[in-house]
Protein backbone atom coordinates (compact mmCIF):
# COMPACT_ATOMS: atom_id res chain seq x y z
CA UNK A 1 0.00 0.00 0.00
CA UNK A 2 1.42 2.99 -0.51
CA UNK A 3 0.23 6.52 0.83
CA UNK A 4 0.73 9.54 -1.07
CA UNK A 5 1.22 12.38 1.76
CA UNK A 6 0.00 15.96 1.46
CA UNK A 7 2.27 18.93 0.12
CA UNK A 8 5.21 19.57 2.59
CA UNK A 9 5.56 15.74 3.48
CA UNK A 10 7.95 14.66 0.63
CA UNK A 11 8.23 11.09 1.30
CA UNK A 12 5.91 8.33 0.83
CA UNK A 13 4.96 5.73 3.13
CA UNK A 14 5.15 1.88 2.10
CA UNK A 15 3.27 -0.47 3.85
CA UNK A 16 3.02 -3.87 3.56
CA UNK A 17 -0.82 -4.83 2.38
CA UNK A 18 -1.19 -7.88 3.88
CA UNK A 19 -0.80 -6.63 7.73
CA UNK A 20 -2.50 -4.68 9.98
CA UNK A 21 -0.21 -2.23 11.32
CA UNK A 22 -0.96 -1.30 14.72
CA UNK A 23 0.72 2.03 16.75
CA UNK A 24 -0.21 2.15 20.38
CA UNK A 25 -0.58 5.92 22.39
CA UNK A 26 0.49 5.50 25.77
CA UNK A 27 1.72 7.58 28.55
CA UNK A 28 2.60 6.55 32.06
CA UNK A 29 -0.06 8.78 33.70
CA UNK A 30 -3.08 10.12 32.97
CA UNK A 31 -4.07 13.94 31.14
CA UNK A 32 -0.81 13.81 28.88
CA UNK A 33 -2.43 14.29 25.82
CA UNK A 34 -3.03 10.69 24.50
CA UNK A 35 -6.31 10.81 23.36
CA UNK A 36 -5.53 14.33 21.76
CA UNK A 37 -2.59 12.10 19.98
CA UNK A 38 -5.21 9.46 19.03
CA UNK A 39 -7.73 11.19 17.82
CA UNK A 40 -6.01 13.59 15.99
CA UNK A 41 -3.38 11.14 14.06
CA UNK A 42 -6.50 8.81 13.46
CA UNK A 43 -8.26 12.14 11.32
CA UNK A 44 -5.12 13.18 9.52
CA UNK A 45 -4.86 9.51 8.47
CA UNK A 46 -7.93 8.98 7.52
CA UNK A 47 -8.61 11.51 5.02
CA UNK A 48 -5.20 9.66 2.85
CA UNK A 49 -6.51 5.84 4.06
CA UNK A 50 -9.30 4.02 3.98
CA UNK A 51 -9.27 1.79 5.85
CA UNK A 52 -8.30 2.78 9.68
CA UNK A 53 -9.70 2.42 12.61
CA UNK A 54 -9.35 4.09 16.20
CA UNK A 55 -9.97 1.61 19.14
CA UNK A 56 -10.59 3.31 22.39
CA UNK A 57 -8.26 0.79 24.60
CA UNK A 58 -9.40 2.74 27.95
CA UNK A 59 -12.16 0.57 28.97
CA UNK A 60 -12.31 2.41 32.00
CA UNK A 61 -13.05 5.55 30.79
CA UNK A 62 -13.54 5.55 27.14
CA UNK A 63 -13.79 9.42 25.91
CA UNK A 64 -12.47 8.38 22.23
CA UNK A 65 -16.15 9.30 20.77
CA UNK A 66 -16.58 12.87 22.90
CA UNK A 67 -14.56 13.77 19.22
CA UNK A 68 -16.35 11.87 16.86
CA UNK A 69 -19.68 12.44 17.82
CA UNK A 70 -20.95 12.58 13.92
CA UNK A 71 -19.92 9.00 13.99
CA UNK A 72 -22.87 6.51 14.11
CA UNK A 73 -23.59 3.59 15.97
CA UNK A 74 -23.45 0.36 14.41
CA UNK A 75 -23.38 -3.01 16.63
CA UNK A 76 -21.91 -3.70 19.83
CA UNK A 77 -21.59 -7.41 21.84
CA UNK A 78 -21.20 -8.37 25.35
CA UNK A 79 -17.71 -9.29 26.62
CA UNK A 80 -18.30 -12.42 29.04
CA UNK A 81 -16.33 -14.69 31.42
CA UNK A 82 -17.13 -18.44 31.68
CA UNK A 83 -17.00 -18.60 35.46
CA UNK A 84 -17.63 -21.41 37.80
CA UNK A 85 -21.25 -21.90 39.84
CA UNK A 86 -20.95 -24.49 43.08
CA UNK A 87 -23.62 -27.31 43.76
CA UNK A 88 -23.33 -27.18 47.05
CA UNK A 89 -26.03 -29.48 47.27
CA UNK A 90 -23.26 -32.05 45.36
CA UNK A 91 -20.11 -30.72 46.69
CA UNK A 92 -18.42 -33.12 48.93
CA UNK A 93 -15.55 -30.72 49.80
CA UNK A 94 -12.79 -32.22 48.42
CA UNK A 95 -10.60 -29.68 47.48
CA UNK A 96 -9.82 -30.28 44.02
CA UNK A 97 -11.14 -27.67 42.56
CA UNK A 98 -9.30 -24.78 44.99
CA UNK A 99 -5.73 -26.77 44.34
CA UNK A 100 -6.35 -26.91 40.26
CA UNK A 101 -6.55 -22.70 40.91
CA UNK A 102 -4.11 -21.09 39.84
CA UNK A 103 -5.69 -17.42 40.69
CA UNK A 104 -6.95 -18.58 44.49
CA UNK A 105 -10.82 -17.59 43.61
CA UNK A 106 -11.93 -20.75 45.56
CA UNK A 107 -12.49 -20.18 49.25
CA UNK A 108 -13.08 -23.75 50.77
CA UNK A 109 -12.79 -23.80 54.22
CA UNK A 110 -14.76 -26.32 56.58
CA UNK A 111 -18.01 -27.02 54.52
CA UNK A 112 -17.82 -23.43 53.30
CA UNK A 113 -17.37 -23.34 49.41
CA UNK A 114 -17.26 -19.67 47.29
CA UNK A 115 -16.05 -18.36 44.13
CA UNK A 116 -14.61 -15.33 44.58
CA UNK A 117 -15.70 -13.49 40.62
CA UNK A 118 -13.24 -10.80 41.40
CA UNK A 119 -10.07 -13.45 40.98
CA UNK A 120 -11.99 -15.83 38.99
CA UNK A 121 -10.30 -15.89 35.32
CA UNK A 122 -12.34 -18.13 33.47
CA UNK A 123 -9.29 -20.51 32.87
CA UNK A 124 -11.86 -23.61 33.28
CA UNK A 125 -9.36 -25.39 35.22
CA UNK A 126 -11.96 -26.45 38.00
CA UNK A 127 -14.83 -27.69 35.88
CA UNK A 128 -12.03 -30.20 34.51
CA UNK A 129 -10.74 -30.95 38.08
CA UNK A 130 -14.26 -31.89 39.33
CA UNK A 131 -15.15 -35.22 39.50
CA UNK A 132 -18.57 -34.95 41.33
CA UNK A 133 -20.68 -33.15 38.73
CA UNK A 134 -21.00 -30.25 41.22
CA UNK A 135 -19.49 -27.43 39.23
CA UNK A 136 -22.03 -25.71 36.12
CA UNK A 137 -21.15 -22.63 34.16
CA UNK A 138 -22.14 -19.31 34.28
CA UNK A 139 -21.15 -16.51 31.91
CA UNK A 140 -20.50 -13.08 34.12
CA UNK A 141 -20.54 -9.47 31.61
CA UNK A 142 -17.10 -8.06 31.85
CA UNK A 143 -17.88 -5.07 29.30
CA UNK A 144 -18.64 -4.18 25.48
CA UNK A 145 -17.64 -3.60 22.69
CA UNK A 146 -18.89 -1.32 20.55
CA UNK A 147 -18.21 0.00 16.84
CA UNK A 148 -18.99 3.51 15.19
CA UNK A 149 -18.58 4.55 11.24
CA UNK A 150 -18.54 7.61 9.31
CA UNK A 151 -20.31 5.13 6.80
CA UNK A 152 -17.05 4.51 4.92
CA UNK A 153 -14.32 1.94 6.27
CA UNK A 154 -12.77 4.26 8.75
CA UNK A 155 -13.92 3.21 11.89
CA UNK A 156 -13.92 3.57 15.83
CA UNK A 157 -13.97 0.59 18.40
CA UNK A 158 -14.50 0.98 22.04
CA UNK A 159 -13.95 -1.12 25.04
CA UNK A 160 -16.43 -0.15 27.68
CA UNK A 161 -15.54 -1.75 31.02
CA UNK A 162 -19.06 -2.96 33.45
CA UNK A 163 -19.43 -1.03 36.46
CA UNK A 164 -18.23 -3.07 39.21
CA UNK A 165 -15.85 -5.60 37.36
CA UNK A 166 -12.05 -5.47 37.96
CA UNK A 167 -10.27 -6.38 35.21
CA UNK A 168 -10.53 -4.93 31.77
CA UNK A 169 -8.29 -6.67 30.37
CA UNK A 170 -10.45 -9.26 28.48
CA UNK A 171 -12.91 -6.17 27.11
CA UNK A 172 -9.36 -4.51 25.31
CA UNK A 173 -8.27 -7.72 24.26
CA UNK A 174 -11.39 -8.24 21.97
CA UNK A 175 -11.79 -4.97 21.10
CA UNK A 176 -8.13 -4.71 19.52
CA UNK A 177 -9.20 -8.27 18.04
CA UNK A 178 -11.38 -6.74 16.08
CA UNK A 179 -9.67 -4.18 14.84
CA UNK A 180 -7.19 -6.59 13.04
CA UNK A 181 -9.09 -6.51 9.99
CA UNK A 182 -7.80 -2.80 9.24
CA UNK A 183 -5.23 -1.94 7.65
CA UNK A 184 -3.79 0.67 10.01
CA UNK A 185 -5.27 0.65 13.73
CA UNK A 186 -4.55 3.37 16.25
CA UNK A 187 -5.22 2.20 19.81
CA UNK A 188 -5.87 4.74 22.58
CA UNK A 189 -4.15 2.60 25.53
CA UNK A 190 -5.33 2.99 29.02
CA UNK A 191 -2.65 5.37 31.52
CA UNK A 192 0.11 3.80 33.24
CA UNK A 193 2.16 0.78 33.32
CA UNK A 194 -0.06 -2.25 34.84
CA UNK A 195 -2.31 -5.05 32.88
CA UNK A 196 -4.38 -2.94 30.78
CA UNK A 197 -1.37 -0.78 28.99
CA UNK A 198 0.44 -4.33 28.46
CA UNK A 199 -2.59 -5.71 27.36
CA UNK A 200 -3.26 -2.49 24.67
CA UNK A 201 1.12 -2.77 23.23
CA UNK A 202 1.08 -6.54 23.74
CA UNK A 203 0.02 -6.42 19.93
CA UNK A 204 1.57 -3.03 18.38
CA UNK A 205 3.60 -2.40 16.00
CA UNK A 206 5.09 0.60 17.48
CA UNK A 207 4.24 2.52 20.47
CA UNK A 208 3.77 6.16 20.60
CA UNK A 209 4.68 7.64 24.25
CA UNK A 210 3.06 11.54 25.28
CA UNK A 211 5.34 12.91 27.70
CA UNK A 212 5.19 16.10 29.27
CA UNK A 213 8.51 17.97 30.31
CA UNK A 214 7.66 18.01 33.78
CA UNK A 215 10.05 15.91 36.64
CA UNK A 216 6.39 14.19 37.28
CA UNK A 217 6.66 14.04 33.32
CA UNK A 218 9.77 12.45 33.36
CA UNK A 219 9.33 9.55 36.02
CA UNK A 220 5.93 8.59 34.31
CA UNK A 221 8.17 8.36 31.18
CA UNK A 222 10.97 6.17 32.94
CA UNK A 223 8.65 4.00 34.38
CA UNK A 224 6.55 3.33 30.44
CA UNK A 225 10.10 3.47 28.92
CA UNK A 226 11.54 0.71 31.18
CA UNK A 227 8.85 -1.13 30.62
CA UNK A 228 8.49 -1.14 26.44
CA UNK A 229 12.38 -2.17 26.85
CA UNK A 230 11.10 -5.52 28.73
CA UNK A 231 8.62 -6.03 25.73
CA UNK A 232 11.42 -5.40 22.74
CA UNK A 233 9.14 -2.58 21.23
CA UNK A 234 9.80 0.12 18.94
CA UNK A 235 8.64 3.61 20.37
CA UNK A 236 8.95 6.91 20.15
CA UNK A 237 8.08 10.04 22.30
CA UNK A 238 5.80 12.62 21.63
CA UNK A 239 6.31 16.05 24.00
CA UNK A 240 3.16 17.37 24.94
CA UNK A 241 2.86 21.57 26.18
CA UNK A 242 6.35 22.11 25.34
CA UNK A 243 7.22 25.04 27.05
CA UNK A 244 6.18 24.30 30.69
CA UNK A 245 8.51 22.47 33.52
CA UNK A 246 12.10 21.92 32.75
CA UNK A 247 14.36 20.60 29.86
CA UNK A 248 15.55 17.45 32.14
CA UNK A 249 13.19 15.63 30.35
CA UNK A 250 15.55 16.54 26.57
CA UNK A 251 18.54 15.68 28.91
CA UNK A 252 16.99 11.97 29.59
CA UNK A 253 15.86 11.40 26.28
CA UNK A 254 19.34 12.27 24.45
CA UNK A 255 21.10 9.98 27.01
CA UNK A 256 19.05 6.82 26.07
CA UNK A 257 18.78 8.29 22.51
CA UNK A 258 15.19 7.87 22.21
CA UNK A 259 13.82 9.58 19.33
CA UNK A 260 11.21 13.12 19.83
CA UNK A 261 8.67 12.23 17.21
CA UNK A 262 6.91 15.52 17.63
CA UNK A 263 6.32 18.47 20.28
CA UNK A 264 2.64 19.64 21.00
CA UNK A 265 3.15 23.69 22.64
CA UNK A 266 1.42 24.45 26.02
CA UNK A 267 -1.36 26.73 24.32
CA UNK A 268 -4.31 27.64 25.61
CA UNK A 269 -6.37 27.80 22.08
CA UNK A 270 -4.97 23.70 22.48
CA UNK A 271 -6.74 23.44 26.02
CA UNK A 272 -9.59 24.61 24.61
CA UNK A 273 -9.82 22.57 21.64
CA UNK A 274 -9.88 19.72 23.68
CA UNK A 275 -12.01 20.46 26.58
CA UNK A 276 -14.96 21.24 23.85
CA UNK A 277 -14.67 17.79 21.69
CA UNK A 278 -13.24 19.33 18.83
CA UNK A 279 -10.33 18.03 16.56
CA UNK A 280 -7.40 19.99 16.71
CA UNK A 281 -6.04 20.35 13.08
CA UNK A 282 -9.10 22.07 12.14
CA UNK A 283 -8.62 24.82 14.19
CA UNK A 284 -4.36 24.45 13.67
CA UNK A 285 -4.06 22.92 10.19
CA UNK A 286 -0.16 23.33 10.38
CA UNK A 287 -0.73 20.34 12.98
CA UNK A 288 -1.60 17.79 10.17
CA UNK A 289 1.71 17.75 8.54
CA UNK A 290 3.36 17.12 11.66
CA UNK A 291 1.02 13.97 12.27
CA UNK A 292 1.47 13.11 8.70
CA UNK A 293 5.05 13.01 9.16
CA UNK A 294 5.25 11.48 12.38
CA UNK A 295 3.32 8.71 11.22
CA UNK A 296 5.91 8.70 7.74
CA UNK A 297 8.87 8.41 10.27
CA UNK A 298 6.99 5.34 12.56
CA UNK A 299 5.95 3.35 9.35
CA UNK A 300 9.62 3.99 7.93
S1 LIG B 1 -13.93 -30.35 43.24
FE1 LIG B 1 -16.16 -30.46 43.13
S2 LIG B 1 -16.74 -31.69 44.89
FE2 LIG B 1 -14.63 -31.05 45.23
S3 LIG B 1 -14.81 -29.17 46.43
FE3 LIG B 1 -14.73 -28.56 44.31
S4 LIG B 1 -16.87 -28.42 43.67
FE4 LIG B 1 -16.82 -29.58 45.56
S1 LIG C 1 -12.47 -20.83 36.16
FE1 LIG C 1 -10.24 -20.87 36.63
S2 LIG C 1 -9.89 -18.96 37.70
FE2 LIG C 1 -12.10 -19.28 37.75
S3 LIG C 1 -12.45 -20.31 39.69
FE3 LIG C 1 -12.21 -21.90 38.12
S4 LIG C 1 -10.04 -22.45 38.19
FE4 LIG C 1 -10.26 -20.51 39.26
Amino acid sequence: MQIIANPGIKKTMKIAPDKSFKIAIASGKGGTGKTLVATNLFYVLKKNIDNVALVDCDAEAPNVMGFYNNYKFNSDYDITLKAPVIMKEKCNFCGKCKEYCSFNAIFLIHETIQVVYDLCHGCGACFFACKYGAIKEKHLKLGKVSHYSNGKESSIIESRLKIGVLSSVPVIKASINESDKNQICILDSPPGTSCPFIQTIEKADYVVLVAEPTPFGLSDLKQSVETLKTMNKKYGVIINREGIGNFDIYDYLKFENINILMQIPFSKKIASCYSKGDILVDFMPELQNDFLSMFNTIIN
